[in-house]
């Protein structure tokens, strides 16, 4: 663990992503794109500038600004108390909740980095996230979504030497007398705010998850400077202001909800974020009325369910001004759909972990609002739409996206190979989604070369599926493709060869399976196909496409 002084990250952690080239970096730095600040840094601006406006609303509860940096001072003080400090990782898994944001930035008080676990994620990834980051604590719940996370907290920390806090967002439960255990209400201990120099603006503010596509997901470090440019540039395109009130549905973790434009793109301008308890639209639609949201952001999965509740709420919807829609391809013709159907603008969007945000202009006509996936919010960012070998396509032709600018990655947390795999020797990142780009510079989303299920927006990595499920006791062979899905957009299909004597594998037996090796539910496949043999390639591996084929 760290040695709480005023080390900053440089000599730990940061050192294991690799750095923008010094040419690019003074670059940004003098076109004013990385303004030099850290969060923390920003948070006191933003509590001296918009002082008494509601930062957080979460239930009956509301923070202004000045009370959120306050409660962040407090907490920083307690979980310095038990070592906590610069460049140390800390899972965060919580649900949207104000508890999130305090924590979130109270590490930052402390140089220390939030690594943004996903509420469903289970022991076999936060197991492998907290031995990857080398954790120092992990910050839950008790229990959510009618899970006891404090057992899997103790079953990782008794795996993970460098976890020597588990910090529970209410009640220890049977944990009461491990001494590793702390209730995060307990943790808010008064101080000054004065932590010292305790990360530069070039250091890594907050490890997100890849989607993956192959093993467990890739870690993307990303810098103080990076991510607020990305914040900013996300929020102009929404033309956020301190007026806007932000409604935060999907989970506050995915760095969609958290900054594109998100969570941290309302404070920079001091909005409200307001964070709702659960993704049921007639619950999201009271929301919008009482507290006059104006701008949120879903998935394609709640499309048709926001289509529906609209025919029959009484909710007054009339603040709302922006519907986001990305994560998944939304269907054009519900997009159309959307559009008719609420007075607000829809705003599609193509995004990821890794940096590049592209999003629609409000003033885009109907048809590329329709049609479209959006523009990169930044003149910065660098777009190659390559074929096979890397060649650029003329505009209008199917390629791969690649890119590179100002927040977009430059390589994997302490993963050379993968970054070797994934961006190109001059930076481009290699997105794996295949795209058409219009002349006016906006991107369609054709389809993906990388070996992933993107269902309703959740990523599934098929190599990790099949690494999970090859040991299940009655599979001597297994292959994850997806196929098309009215409500998932995407569903994942599970082919399977079965060992001698087994009649019938069901989608039940595999979902049992993965939960008892730990992971995640939605990773369970879908749909089971068994087939008599496996297709194979003339080098002898399994052939994907020829799977492909027998889809529907
Ligand atoms: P994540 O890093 O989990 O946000 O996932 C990023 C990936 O999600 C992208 O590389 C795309 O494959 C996919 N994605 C995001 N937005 C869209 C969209 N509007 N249409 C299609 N795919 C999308």
């Amino acid at each position: 663990m760290a040695i709480v002084d005023e080390t900053v990250q440089t000599a730990t952690i940061r050192n294991l992503i690799p750095d923008w080239p010094t040419e690019f970096a003074d670059r940004y730095r003098e076109l004013g794109l990385w303004e030099g600040k850290t969060f923390s840094t920003r948070l006191d601006e933003w509590a001296h500038l918009y002082a008494a406006r509601t930062a957080v609303v979460d239930g009956d509860r509301r923070l202004t600004y000045r009370e959120l940096a306050a409660r962040t001072v407090e907490l920083a003080h307690g979980l310095r108390g038990l070592g906590i400090g610069a460049g140390d990782a800390v899972l965060l898994q919580l649900p949207n909740s104000a508890e999130f944001i305090v924590s979130w930035f109270a590490l930052q008080r402390l140089g220390a980095v939030p690594v943004h676990t996903q509420p469903g994620h289970r022991h076999l990834e936060v197991s492998y996230l907290a031995g990857a980051t080398r954790a120092a604590a992990y910050i839950t719940t008790d229990e959510f979504a009618r899970f006891d996370h404090r057992l899997l907290a103790a079953q990782v920390a008794d795996e993970v030497p460098s976890m020597t806090s588990v910090i529970i967002a209410g009640d220890l439960g049977d944990h009461a007398a491990d001494d590793r255990f702390h209730v995060l209400g307990d943790l808010y201990v008064s101080g000054d705010n004065d932590f010292g120099a305790t990360a530069a603006p070039s250091d890594i503010a907050l490890l997100l998850l890849s989607g993956g596509t192959t093993g467990m997901p890739k870690l993307i470090g990303r810098t103080h400077d990076d991510y607020a440019y990305n914040s900013r540039v996300a929020g102009d395109r929404s033309r956020l202001d301190a007026d806007s009130v932000y409604l935060a549905i999907l989970p506050i973790a995915f760095n969609y909800t958290w900054n594109c434009p998100g969570v941290l793109s309302t404070f920079r301008v001091g909005g409200k974020v307001v964070l709702a308890p659960n993704q049921d639209p007639a619950t999201c639609f009271e929301l919008i009325e009482a507290e006059g949201v104006t701008m949120t952001a879903i998935n394609p999965q709640l499309a048709p369910m926001w289509l529906d509740e609209r025919e029959f709420t009484d909710s007054d919807l009339g603040s709302l001004k922006i519907i986001e829609i990305g994560s998944a391809r939304l269907a054009d013709y519900e997009a159309r759909r959307i559009i008719d159907e609420f007075d607000a603008t829809l705003q599609q969007i193509l995004g990821m972990s890794e940096g590049l945000f592209c999003a629609t202009h409000l003033d885009d006509d109907p048809e590329l609002l329709a049609t479209t996936q959006g523009v990169p919010v930044s003149e910065y960012d660098e777009i190659r739409v390559v074929d096979a070998d890397g060649n650029v396509v003329p505009d209008g032709e199917v390629g791969e996206l690649t890119v590179r600018g100002p927040y977009t990655l430059r390589g994997y947390f302490d993963a050379p190979e993968q970054t070797a795999k994934a961006v190109t020797e001059d930076g481009f990142y290699c997105t794996g989604d295949l795209v058409r780009r219009l002349e006016s510079g906006h991107l369609i989303v054709s389809g993906r070369i990388k070996d992933q299920i993107n269902r309703g927006g959740e990523k599934i990595a098929a190599t990790e599926v099949e690494g999970a499920l090859t040991e299940h006791p009655d599979i001597r062979s297994i292959a994850i493709l997806g196929e098309p899905d009215d409500t998932l957009g995407e569903r994942s299909v599970a082919f399977v060869v079965l060992e001698d004597g087994v009649d019938e594998l069901t989608r039940r037996d595999l979902a049992t399976f993965t939960e008892s090796v730990g992971l995640s539910a939605y990773k369970a496949p879908d749909v089971v196909r068994v087939v008599g043999e496996m297709p194979l390639t003339p080098l002898g591996k399994m052939d994907k496409n020829a799977l492909r084929k027998l889809l529907g």
